[in-house]
């Protein structure tokens, strides 16, 4: 089903109390939505689907008119999603940056979404402070949740790039979090966006645990948001749960297995559109039973459904669901 704004709150409540984690994914296809969805139906997994500022332009077309994006990519979901019952899911905006405030409000005026991130991270202090607050009024209004962040996350994701990192600091997160009531908190901690391998990501669990016990302390828990996860091991994302964390983002990881699923695909099914060497044109004809692109684009849906059900388990949402 496709959640509100308040069981979206009750499935990041529980995550935070029960800690696991939910797990936050890229979309902009009909096909990943499809495979996502289906992947956190069967492992009865609550979960959230997510648009950055780049899906919604894409979706729409040479037209790049985002509010047209935003409302087929919300379509699809809720439309799709109300085929399952055993879990529910939500849509959020990824890193909108101040400059798509106009958009943050189309969306909450047409009720396509369920929580949105306002990024005003590369901003002053106090200047991220205010704009973030502003958002959160406006969207609690509406009662869709808000994620903030404070730190730059190194690395590049759609229209997101930074070429430096900035660990969060602790008290900042304190003070951003109690004048913006955000409901979601991104911190930096060590993790890129992007291409990453685990193996080679400092991940600091100390600085995730130092945020958390502080906004825990001053009564303001808040779920941690953790950026650039796509390459972290099985270990870390554990860890990182066990210490705060409550949404991990994926993106890169899917687009990943969508690549690699049709690479393979096509390394085997070549000659049902290509005429091998040494074969004349008379004795070749192409195959339409495997050259139709639900059968290669089917394959980039399985792999995604199946990595996400995959991560499910390793977050422990699995068989968590608020409908259960
Ligand atoms: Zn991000």
């Amino acid at each position: 089903m496709f959640y509100s704004g308040e069981e979206l709150k009750a499935v990041f409540h529980k995550a935070k109390q029960q800690r696991f984690g939910i797990i936050a994914s890229n979309v902009v296809f009909d096909f990943t939505i499809r495979g996502i969805l289906q992947g956190y139906d069967q492992t009865k997994s609550d979960g959230l689907l997510q648009m950055s500022s780049g899906a919604v332009k894409y979706a729409a077309g040479n037209s790049k008119d985002m509010n047209t994006g935003a409302q087929l990519i919300s379509t699809m979901i809720k439309t799709l999603s109300q085929q399952f019952k055993h879990s529910g899911v939500g849509l959020h905006i990824d890193h909108a940056t101040p400059n798509y405030f106009d958009f943050i409000v189309y969306c909450l005026e047409n009720n396509l979404v369920t929580s949105v991130m306002i990024d005003a991270s590369h901003e002053k202090f106090s200047e991220n402070i205010r704009i973030s607050a502003e958002v959160v009024k406006i969207a609690h209004k509406y009662g869709v949740l808000v994620e903030g962040e404070i730190g730059y996350i190194k690395g590049s994701e759609d229209e997101i790039v930074s070429d430096t990192e900035l660990y969060t600091n602790p008290e900042e997160a304190l003070e951003f979090v109690k004048k913006t009531k955000v409901d979601l908190f991104a911190a930096s901690v060590g993790t890129n966006h992007g291409v990453t391998k685990g193996s080679e990501v400092v991940l600091r669990l100390d600085l995730i645990k130092k945020i958390d016990d502080l906004l825990i302390a001053n009564n303001v828990e808040t779920g941690i948001v953790l950026h650039g996860a796509s390459g972290l091991t099985t270990r870390q994302q554990q860890d990182a749960i066990a210490n705060g964390v409550v949404k991990i983002n994926k993106d890169t990881m899917y687009q990943m297995e969508m690549a690699s699923a049709v690479q393979a695909y096509w390394e085997k099914e070549k000659d049902a559109i290509v005429k091998p060497a040494g074969i004349s044109d008379h004795d070749y004809m192409p195959d339409k039973k495997r050259f139709d692109p639900r059968k290669w684009i089917g394959k980039a849906e399985e792999n995604c459904s199946r990595a996400l059900q995959e991560l499910t388990v390793i977050s422990g949402s699995a068989g968590k669901s608020i409908l259960l």
